[in-house]
């Protein structure tokens, strides 16, 4: 496993397909709607550190037309990865497309690759001088990481009509179905209960 993480954190690659909200559905809504957002999410993510970030942020203000690229570019990558993760779980094989345009960006990612003397000893690191790209090439590392992973099984959809958020079931008896209880769970919930009650009439 090639950790550039500080912390590992084998779902980075899950949380950025889930930047979409309801992607199936007529209300999705975008989360990264500008490369900012991109290194934002990032950021937040603990996949870029804070001076990563501000130098992120000064490269993207001296070439927006190169950002803007390296966002629209980000967002293809998701979709590529949403379309892998679905097929996989669905036991299906990833179109062709989708993982030879994944490879592609992995193998750059990976060109970049080095070994560097960091704070606390040495790390992985693929940062290169002035670099956009990598937030993306972070997250198709880290795809590669789970697809790989033995826990890659544990992989699921949300069961909530239309979510298609993706996340790691964690629990003991592989048993959860909602990406968040305490959103979909109660909606699916409540949808089930108000069936339960219009039938029982
Ligand atoms: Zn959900």
């Amino acid at each position: 496993m090639l950790t550039l993480q500080k912390k590992s954190n084998l779902t980075t690659s899950l949380e950025f397909v889930n930047t979409v909200s309801w992607r199936e559905s007529t209300a999705a809504k975008e989360h990264l709607l500008s490369y900012i957002d991109l290194l934002e999410w990032g950021h937040k993510q603990g996949i870029l550190d804070h001076q990563e970030y501000e130098s992120a942020v000064s490269d993207a203000s001296t070439s927006p037309a190169e950002a803007a690229s390296v966002h629209h570019r980000a967002l293809e990558l998701r979709e590529d990865l949403y379309l892998i993760f679905s097929s996989l779980i669905d036991e299906r094989d990833p179109e062709v497309d989708a993982m030879a345009r994944f490879n592609e960006t992995l193998s750059e990612a990976l060109s970049h690759l080095k070994l560097i003397r960091g704070e606390s000893g040495y790390e992985l690191s693929i940062r290169d001088g002035r670099c956009l790209e990598v937030v993306p090439w972070k997250v198709a590392v880290s795809a590669a990481d789970l697809i790989t992973s033995e826990k890659f099984d544990r992989v699921k959809r949300c069961a909530s009509e239309g979510c298609n958020w993706l996340f790691l079931d964690e629990s003991k008896n592989r048993s959860r179905r909602w990406c968040d209880m305490s959103n979909c769970g109660n909606i699916m919930k409540a949808r089930r209960h108000y069936a339960r009650i219009r039938t029982s009439r």
